[in-house]
């Protein structure tokens, strides 16, 4: 099932186009990465999602129903991050936002384990680190047991150690069965966290669906021969090759990650009759593949 659909969605900030009728699907149990440079969007699309700003058109559908308010409360989010009282204890705050939320009173002891607050839920918030700040925002989202989690940049401002904790939480939270739903510029963290992935720029949407699909790196072995019309026709041929590309001087010969074998690739062609004059293997990254779906 679809925890969220959402289909053809534009919004306007008077002449700005934040999100240019963006569709996609995300499945339940699914960790979703909504990844992109700054300003392409991803926090506006969270906010409409979670009722805090409006579309100027397109529709969504939580649980595949319209987005009407017993449906979002199967939602936490931290958009709108909670405000904590600096002289409280983490316990009380929690306590506190129960109340204003009227959802999850009973839940404080689970949610202070689940985050790894429990044996500091005494203390004073004054007194945690930025990173446990964040782990008690993300226990207040827990309260009430929401089945998805909408966050947007969770891991903003933290230091590496903070930034591990929390994706380590947000893994743990995804094996427990909550869908998660994150925004983040960070193709790293999408990566390392995320099941599925959609990129955006400029509002629009470049590419989306399971992350081993869309972030895939690959080996490109780079060959040229005095017959380059030969060398592609024969190149199609080699068992394991996944695209070949015709450039001005030289062919991509693309392989999965791990797979481009240079030695194999000279013996085919030298046993086939061709003698090439270069030869080398380019390990094409993740990162590099970002920036080419998201350069101009
Ligand atoms: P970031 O990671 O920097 O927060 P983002 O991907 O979340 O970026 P948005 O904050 O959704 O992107 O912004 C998308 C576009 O809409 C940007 O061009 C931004 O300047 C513009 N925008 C966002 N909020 C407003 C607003 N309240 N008024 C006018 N323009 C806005």
């Amino acid at each position: 099932m679809d925890v969220l659909a959402v289909k053809g969605i534009t919004k306007y900030y008077g002449k700005i186009c934040a999100l240019n009728n963006v569709s996609f699907s995300i499945p339940q149990g699914s960790v979703y990465g909504i990844l992109g440079p700054n300003g392409s969007g991803k926090t506006t699309l969270l906010g409409i999602i979670m009722n805090i700003l409006r579309q100027n058109s397109g529709t969504f559908e939580l649980f595949g129903e319209l987005p009407v308010s017993h449906v979002r409360r199967r939602i936490g989010t931290l958009l709108e991050t909670p405000n904590f009282y600096h002289y409280l204890s983490g316990e009380k705050n929690l306590q506190i936002a129960a109340a204003i939320k009227q959802k999850g009173a009973g839940d404080i002891d689970k949610v202070l384990k689940m985050v790894n607050l429990d044996d500091r839920r005494q203390s004073k918030f004054s007194t945690y680190s930025l990173g446990m700040k964040q782990r008690l925002a993300i226990a207040s989202c827990l309260l009430g047991d929401p089945e998805v989690l909408v966050f947007d940049e969770p891991t903003n401002g933290l230091d590496p150690v903070g930034i591990s904790e929390i994706r380590e939480l947000i893994i743990s939270l995804a094996k427990q069965g909550k869908t998660i739903i994150m925004a983040s510029h960070l193709l790293d963290e999408v990566e390392k966290v995320c099941s599925h992935v959609a990129i955006l720029k400029y509002g629009n949407l470049l590419t989306a669906g399971k992350a081993d699909e869309v972030l895939v790196n690959e080996d490109i072995v780079e060959i040229s021969a005095k017959d380059l019309d030969q060398l592609e026709h024969l190149l199609n041929t080699f068992q394991g090759v996944s695209q070949v590309k015709r450039l001005e001087h030289v062919i991509q010969a693309v392989f999965p990650p791990g797979k481009a074998d240079t030695e194999e690739v000279n013996r085919f062609c030298i046993d086939h009759g061709l003698l090439l004059n270069h030869l080398i293997l380019k390990k094409k990254s993740l990162e590099a593949l970002f920036l080419e779906i998201t350069k101009n």
